[in-house]
């Protein structure tokens, strides 16, 4: 991989542009390299790296701070043993734009090192507010009961709640009334507009007209969007990466719609009978056209409500719809049982049985 020399400036006699990793020390005054002030150089302007491979990021001298090749066993500075000394800083990534890579200097590098150093610190008395509010939190609570009781409180106030609105109550019922409903639904035979994907066109559609629509979309891969990045090697110098992400983009897919006629049933009309007594009966269905061509007519659907009426001593009133048997075994004026929420006031007619 190709390596850069990153930049720095001297602080000291204000020399600029000096090279990361040819100049460990100013060549004008002698003063020694900050590894946190190094810059990326402008694009075109880089110097290649030749002869010298990549050995680690610089480290710093724990006894007196002198940044050293990470080549060293002894620092350069003041002859410390470089043993778990820690690596230098680096600068963060350079992303290359549309406009090539932003221009970088030292004041960017030092501005860049103050951010990291206040964020650094913020994330350290965050952990160590925490920290402290754990250990008050547990001073002041030792025991953990308070929190349990709540919980289970919560837990019962719900489960009350919940109980009550299935909280019912048997209830003395008498009947007072009867009502009766019969439906016949009066269907024609019609010739209807419909339209499906040719796949799913029913097998008696006629006059059947086709063309190419939209049915869905779908992401094919279109080529991958790069860029370069500078990476800081921590030694004085840097590489130039690649970085791809894959793209994608959104295309439609056509398939073929079917616009037809077909014929299909449609309910026209209906027979309704009605009663208030005890003896249903159905409705006479005039079928106009009987048949099976079109335009012609059949019996439709058959629906039928048995709906009995009753209250309690308190003069509730409630209503049940009954299957024919149990409607008409239930007498005008005989006695009866059944469960009536007690929030809800609704009869549950499933639990009507005769009083004892
Ligand atoms: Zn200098
Ligand atoms: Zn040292």
């Amino acid at each position: 991989m190709e390596r850069y020399q990153m930049l720095w400036d001297c602080g000291q006699c204000g020399t600029k542009g000096l090279l990361g990793l040819t100049h460990r020390h100013c060549p004008t005054c002698g003063a020694a390299q900050d590894p946190k002030r190094r810059y990326y150089p402008e694009a075109g302007a880089e110097v290649a790296v030749e002869d010298s491979p990549y050995q680690g990021a610089d480290k710093v001298c724990p006894a007196c701070d002198t940044p050293n090749s990470a080549a060293c066993t002894f620092c350069t500075g003041c002859g410390s043993v470089l043993d778990g000394a820690k690596a230098v800083t680096v600068r963060a990534e350079q992303h290359a734009g549309a406009a090539g890579f932003a221009t970088d200097d030292a004041s960017v590098a030092a501005r860049e090192a103050t951010e990291r150093k206040s964020a650094d610190e913020a994330s350290r008395s965050l952990a160590a507010a925490t920290a402290a509010g754990l250990k008050a939190q547990e001073a002041a609570s030792p025991a953990r009961w308070p929190w349990f009781v709540g919980v289970a409180l919560v837990l019962v106030i719900c489960g009350g709640l919940l109980s009550l609105l299935f909280w019912k109550q048997e209830s003395a019922l008498s009947v007072t009334g009867h009502t009766w409903e019969r439906r016949i639904g009066i269907e024609r035979l019609e010739m209807t507009s419909d339209s499906a994907w040719r796949d799913s066109v029913p097998a008696d559609a006629t006059m059947v007209t086709c063309h190419e629509e939209q049915r869905s979309t779908r992401s094919v891969p279109d080529g991958e969007d790069c860029h370069d990045k500078r990476v800081d090697k921590g030694d004085g110098t840097f590489s130039v990466q690649q970085e791809c992400t894959p793209r994608t983009r959104s295309e439609p897919v056509y398939d073929t719609k079917c616009t037809y006629q077909v014929p299909r049933w449609h309910e026209i009309d209906a027979a309704v009978a009605k009663g208030a007594d005890l003896a249903p009966s159905w409705p006479a269905a005039a079928i106009p056209q009987p048949g099976a061509c079109l335009g012609c007519g059949r019996e439709g659907a058959r629906t039928e409500h048995n709906v009995v009426a009753l209250t309690d001593p308190k003069g509730g009133a409630f209503t049940c719809d009954l299957s024919q048997d149990r409607w008409s075994a239930m007498a005008d004026g005989s006695r009866w049982v059944g469960a009536v929420g007690v929030v809800t006031g609704a009869l549950e007619c499933d639990s009507l049985k005769p009083a004892p």
